[in-house]
């Protein structure tokens, strides 16, 4: 009894728990089903599953697999069983709880989170406490002049960049009581919805509001995949997800294996987002580009900042703050330029470049589920629109591939987007770069993917001059092939795979593409420093295997895919998240070097906002 009482605040987790694909309602029903209850049952070696009050189980996950290996395809879950609810419904199950034990992996036993899960009920505690705080001093100086019971100052705190690190820093400090600026060059999101629309229709590309710049982020006209490496069940990645869905975001991402939102949910989310911040007297800036910062005895003081629109920064407008974080994304090579200049170390770091493979979406649901891909119905069937991850690791001293003097290279699916399109991510009109977006049915015609294979600075010896961005100067040098190859006017190079493979231009007309600003046949085997081809090509081959049929005359690969994450990273202390060079510089998110993604960024962006707050006396837990 006593075992069981001291559990009664915590909960059981239950994982890997199968549910038959024949018998689960489908992919959006996230509750308790008969057939689930069964399977919790049959985990806990509980003799009737009838007698499990569904109301005491939470689904925390769902997943779909479809491994070949298994005799059907089945919906995976995790569940919380919570105790005390359990006990309460069905006292009878009181011996058995109190004889359960963990085993790794399927049933814990989870502790109390150590972050505050409702980021935006820390906004009521911290007015809670500035209230309590102001009423003692107006106590305390009732005898005094007028403008001594003015609340104490807050801290003026520079937020530099919109997207998901930006937002969540920014967030959370406003939450605690900080006095935030959020400056961000590109547009709010209506703005930059018609900008997007231009560049789409009228092939017109604004350098500062585009599919990489303006509200959100590169993360808005995206895919919005949610799924994350750093632990999807871990309390951070938690808070951002719930934050995500007071902000508007579907319930189902909290439990979803694989969470998608989409560019048509994120921009209405990131309205809701903004608004919350003005409420909390976040001051937001739009079209306001940093150009420099201001420093004064190895401490940032303030940023120069102008008009985004204006391109020369002689119009400077100096700002002074307490702190500035850094969130700019990994496109902002302008930023890199300044940082360098205040000789704030910039460590090269590897990254991946490749191109992005798109096959026709039905192509993919057959490789992938064979006889169930007609239960794909456009992503509103009980059965999830088809995805895939590859991944091979070529070694070089056995094929010769990698001719970079190391020994393995990874070669890799990156950001697949099921039922999406390609879209152009260049924020300058002479470099090309694409990714993916895709909208929340996912019911586009097309699977696209990057093929990415990983360089690192050997690969950027011949642009060692450039110091430490020579891995900018990389990425770079094959955006302006693209666009040379794809012919201008944001036209794109395309090769079909199997003349890529063949290492012959595509002389037939090239099968349809997603790709809106049009593509062209070109030598994409060309493109790349030979050893890249070769990793490309010899692992789309050991892909094929994987996924009979991903080489076909209907895949088409795109060029060229160079912005996978940042080639830099900016040092700072792991606690503080403070510049090692320069102090009261907070560097955050992928641009910085330490997020690959919208949750990690998220994450990056929390956690920098609570170090931040703590370091100002707004925040006294743990981080
Ligand atoms: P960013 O989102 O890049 O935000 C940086 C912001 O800083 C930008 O808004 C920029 O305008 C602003 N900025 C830059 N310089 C300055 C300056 N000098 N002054 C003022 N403001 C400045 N990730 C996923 O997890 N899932 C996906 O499905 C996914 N799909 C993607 C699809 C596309 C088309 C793209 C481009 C990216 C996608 N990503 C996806 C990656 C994801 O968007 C990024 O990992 C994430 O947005 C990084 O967040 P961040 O806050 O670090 O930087």
């Amino acid at each position: 009894e006593s075992d069981v009482k001291n559990r009664e605040d915590g909960f059981w987790r239950l994982s890997k728990l199968g549910v038959p694909v024949h018998k689960d309602p489908g992919k959006d029903f996230i509750g308790i089903s008969p057939p689930l209850l069964e399977a919790i049952a049959k985990a806990l070696e509980f003799p009737v599953a009838a007698m499990l009050p569904e109301e005491a189980f939470s689904v925390v996950r769902k997943s779909f697999d479809a491994r070949k290996v298994l005799k059907e395809a089945q919906f995976v879950y995790t569940v919380d069983m919570d105790v005390k609810k359990l006990l309460n419904l069905e006292p009878r199950t009181w011996d058995f709880i109190a004889r359960l034990e963990p085993k790794l992996g399927v049933i814990e036993y989870m502790s109390k989170p150590k972050i505050p899960i409702d980021l935006i009920n820390i906004f009521h505690d911290s007015q809670q406490v500035h209230h309590e705080a102001v009423q003692e001093d107006v106590l305390e100086t009732q005898n005094r002049s007028f403008y001594e019971i003015l609340p104490p100052k807050r801290p003026k705190i520079a937020v530099v960049g919109s997207g998901p690190s930006g937002l969540f820093a920014s967030l959370v400090l406003g939450e605690l009581g900080a006095e935030v600026t959020l400056i961000e060059r590109g547009q709010p999101v209506e703005q930059r919805g018609r900008d997007i629309g231009a560049l789409v229709v009228r092939k017109i590309l604004q350098s500062e509001s585009n599919f990489c710049f303006g509200e959100g982020g590169a993360g808005t006209w995206s895919d919005g995949k949610l799924v994350t490496r750093i632990g999807r069940n871990s309390d951070s990645v938690q808070a951002v997800m719930k934050t995500l869905v007071q902000f508007g975001a579907p319930a189902n991402i909290l439990i979803n294996g694989k969470p998608h939102l989409g560019t048509d949910r994120l921009i209405p989310l990131l309205r809701n987002f903004r608004q919350h911040l003005k409420g909390l007297g976040v001051n937001i800036k739009f079209g306001t580009r940093l150009n420099d910062l201001i420093v004064e005895n190895r401490q940032v003081v303030g940023v120069k900042v102008s008009d985004a629109s204006h391109n020369s920064d002689c119009d400077n407008q100096e700002l002074f703050f307490d702190g500035v974080v850094l969130a700019v994304g990994h496109s902002a090579r302008d930023v890199y330029q300044m940082l360098l200049k205040h000789d704030i170390e910039l460590i090269p770091k590897d990254f991946s470049v490749g191109l992005r493979i798109e096959h026709p979406q039905e192509l993919i649901n057959t490789i992938q589920y064979s006889a169930l891909a007609t239960e794909v119905r456009n992503g509103r069937g009980g059965v999830p629109v088809a995805d895939y991850k590859v991944v091979k690791y070529i070694n070089g001293d056995n094929n010769g591939t990698t001719g970079s003097g190391d020994s393995t290279r990874s070669c890799y699916s990156f950001c697949m987007c099921p039922g999406g399109q390609v879209v152009l991510t260049s924020t300058n009109p002479s470099e090309i770069c694409i990714n993916g977006m895709s909208f929340s049915r996912r019911a586009s015609k097309w699977a696209n993917s990057a093929l990415v294979v990983t360089v690192s600075s050997n690969d950027f010896d011949s642009f060692r001059s450039h110091g430490p961005l020579a891995g900018v100067e990389f990425q770079r040098e094959f955006e302006r092939r693209a666009a040379i190859m794809g012919g201008g006017d944001f036209v794109v190079p395309a090769q079909t795979v199997p003349d890529f493979l063949g290492n012959k231009l595509s002389e037939t007309s090239l099968p349809p593409s997603s790709y809106r600003l049009g593509v062209h046949a070109s030598k994409l085997h060309e493109l790349f420093p030979s050893h890249i081809t070769e990793a490309l090509q010899h692992s789309i081959e050991m892909f094929d295997k994987e996924l009979p049929g991903f080489i076909s005359k209907d895949a088409l690969l795109h060029g060229v895919e160079t912005r996978t994450s940042s080639p830099v990273q900016i040092s700072r202390h792991t606690d503080t998240y403070e510049s090692t060079k320069l102090k009261r510089l907070y560097p955050i998110g992928e641009g910085t070097g330490y997020a690959g993604g919208i949750v990690s960024a998220s994450v990056d962006g929390m956690y920098c906002g609570f170090a931040v707050a703590k370091s100002l006396g707004l925040y006294q837990g743990d981080i």
